[in-house]
C-alpha cells in the first residue's frame, strides 16, 4: 500500500486499485480538491507509472522514481495552457497527440499530465478522444481538472476518475455572484430590461465576464440536474439554480446552457468584450 501524508488513505487506496495486479491505467482524471493537491496526486500517479519496480509501485528507490521525485523525468511530460492565454492552444494539444506515439526514453512507459483541463475548450478535448481511447501501450495520460463538469462526456467515458472531493479553489468575486444572482432571476422575467440590467456590468470588463460565464454555466448545469432529479454540485448557489429550475423548462435550460457554453468558448477569439452583454441577453 502506498503511503503519502498529503492524501487520505481512501484516495491512496483508490489510486492503488488502478494498479492492482500489474495493471496500469492508460487514462486518468483527477478532479476536485485544490490545484496543489491535484498536481501532487498527478505527480504521484505518474511516478507509479514510470517506476521500474513491478511489485511495489512507486518503490521510491529506482532511478525512475528518483527522477520523478526531482521532477526531471524525461517521460513525465506536463502540459498546461500558455500563461498569456485563457485556454490550451490547439497546436499544443496536437503536438501531444503526435508525440504520444513516440516511445519513452528511460522508463517502459511515458506519461502526459494535462494540467487543469477546465482550461481546455471542447474542440481541444475532442482532439484527445482517439488517443485516449487507444493510446500506444507505452503511453498514459493523467488529466487534472477543478471539476469533472469541465470535461466533455466522451473524454470522461475514457478515463478512470479519482475525485479529491469538493473543489476548493473555485472562488468567485462578490460582483460575479451578484450578476449571476440577478441573471438567474432575469431569465424568467417577462421584461427584457431585467436581462439588460443584469448583464450591464459585464460591458468591457473581461475578467468579470469570464468569471460570470464560468459561474453561470455551473449554475445552469445544476439547474438542469435539479430538473432531471439529480443532485447539485454548487451548494452555495443552490438558491440561484433552484430558481432557474423552478421557472424554466428543461428545454429552455438546456438551450441556455448550450448558448452560454458557446459564448464562453468564443471568448478567446472575441476581443470585443463590449458586445458580449448584448449577445448574452439575446441568447437567454
Ligand atoms: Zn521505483
Amino acid at each position: 500500500m502506498i503511503k503519502d501524508g498529503n492524501f487520505s488513505q481512501e484516495i491512496l487506496t483508490a489510486l492503488d486499485s488502478f494498479f492492482a495486479e500489474g495493471r496500469c491505467p492508460h487514462a486518468m482524471l483527477i478532479d476536485g480538491g485544490g490545484e496543489k493537491q491535484r498536481t501532487e496526486l498527478a505527480r504521484l500517479a505518474a511516478k507509479m507509472i514510470v517506476c521500474s519496480n513491478q511489485d511495489i509501485t512507486p518503490c521510491g528507490a529506482c532511478e525512475n522514481c528518483r527522477k520523478a521525485d526531482e521532477n526531471i523525468h524525461p517521460d513525465i511530460i506536463t502540459v498546461t495552457k500558455p500563461d498569456d492565454r485563457k485556454f490550451f492552444v490547439k497546436n499544443d494539444v496536437k503536438k501531444v497527440v503526435a508525440d504520444a506515439y513516440l516511445t519513452p526514453n528511460d522508463s517502459l512507459k511515458k506519461v502526459y499530465i494535462l494540467s487543469e483541463v477546465q482550461q481546455m475548450n471542447e474542440e481541444c478535448q475532442n482532439l484527445l478522444l482517439k488517443i485516449l481511447e487507444e493510446p500506444p501501450h507505452y503511453t498514459a495520460f493523467i488529466l487534472t481538472s477543478q471539476t469533472a463538469n469541465a470535461v466533455i462526456g466522451t473524454v470522461l467515458s475514457r478515463v478512470v476518475r479519482l475525485r479529491l472531493g469538493k473543489a476548493e479553489d473555485v472562488q468567485y468575486s462578490e460582483k460575479a455572484v451578484d450578476v449571476v444572482t440577478k441573471l438567474a432571476s432575469a431569465v424568467s422575467s417577462p421584461y427584457e430590461y431585467d436581462k439588460i440590467q443584469a448583464t450591464a456590468p459585464l460591458d468591457g470588463n473581461k475578467k468579470l465576464t469570464v468569471e460570470v460565464l464560468e459561474l453561470f454555466i455551473a449554475v445552469l448545469r445544476d439547474a438542469v440536474s435539479l430538473k432531471s432529479g439529480g443532485k447539485i454540485l454548487l451548494d452555495e448557489f443552490k438558491n440561484q439554480s433552484t430558481e432557474l429550475a423552478d421557472k424554466s423548462s428543461l428545454k429552455k435550460l438546456l438551450d441556455m446552457y448550450e448558448a452560454v457554453c458557446g459564448l464562453y468558448r468564443s471568448l478567446d477569439n472575441n476581443p470585443n468584450y463590449t458586445l458580449l452583454s448584448a449577445v448574452l441577453c439575446a441568447r437567454l
